[in-house]
């Protein structure tokens, strides 16, 4: 199987991290040519039963100029063609604007959103409930994962979670 992941989320909440935990040094040998500003493949990660395809989709932040408005059109069209679009988060800062332009985006959204709590290492396990239901009170989830990408905890456990959307 095989299938193409978004990763959303306003900036320094771990995309990055995230990415290279999930798909290692294979981003470093990834070729800009065959890549449009479009759909811009960021890494693939290939095991023994299946390939996921991360996709970078640029522009969503609010737009400031009509072409800004046309980036995210582009954008939220790329979210309804993947199998999967993980909305990340920072659990060590309160949901504020840049996040909740996110959501109100993904809300239209017809593929799976998987909300990823991101920087669980950083706080007390107590804590993650008020944010969960903070989130959930925006929109409905398919998935909701708390992870931590630099520790690596629950990063197996979401990708076995795409795995079952593929
Ligand atoms: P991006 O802008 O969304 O791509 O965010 P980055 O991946 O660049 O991460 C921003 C900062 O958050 C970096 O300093 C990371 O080391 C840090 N970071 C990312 N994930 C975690 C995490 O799970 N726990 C902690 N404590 N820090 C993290
Ligand atoms: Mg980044």
């Amino acid at each position: 199987k095989s299938g193409f992941v978004s990763l959303v989320g306003r900036p320094n909440v771990g995309k990055s991290t995230l990415l290279n935990r999930m798909v290692g040094q294979k981003i470093a040998i990834m070729s800009d040519k065959a890549q449009t500003t479009r759909n811009k493949v960021q890494g693939i990660l290939t095991t023994k039963s299946y390939q996921i395809v991360f996709i970078d989709t640029p522009g969503i932040h609010k737009p400031k100029h009509r072409l800004g408005d046309f980036m995210v059109k582009t954008a939220m069209s790329t979210f309804n063609e993947v199998d999967v679009v993980m909305f990340l988060v920072n659990v060590t800062e309160k949901r504020g604007p840049g996040d909740d332009f996110i959501i109100d985006k993904l809300k239209t959204v017809e593929s799976p959103v998987f909300l990823v709590l991101n920087k669980i290492d950083q706080i007390h396990p107590d804590e993650l409930l008020p944010i969960i239901e903070d989130y959930n009170s925006q929109m409905t989830f398919a998935e909701i994962v708390p992870i931590s990408a630099t520790e690596g905890n629950n990063v197996d456990r979401l990708l076995e979670t795409v795995r079952s959307y593929l």
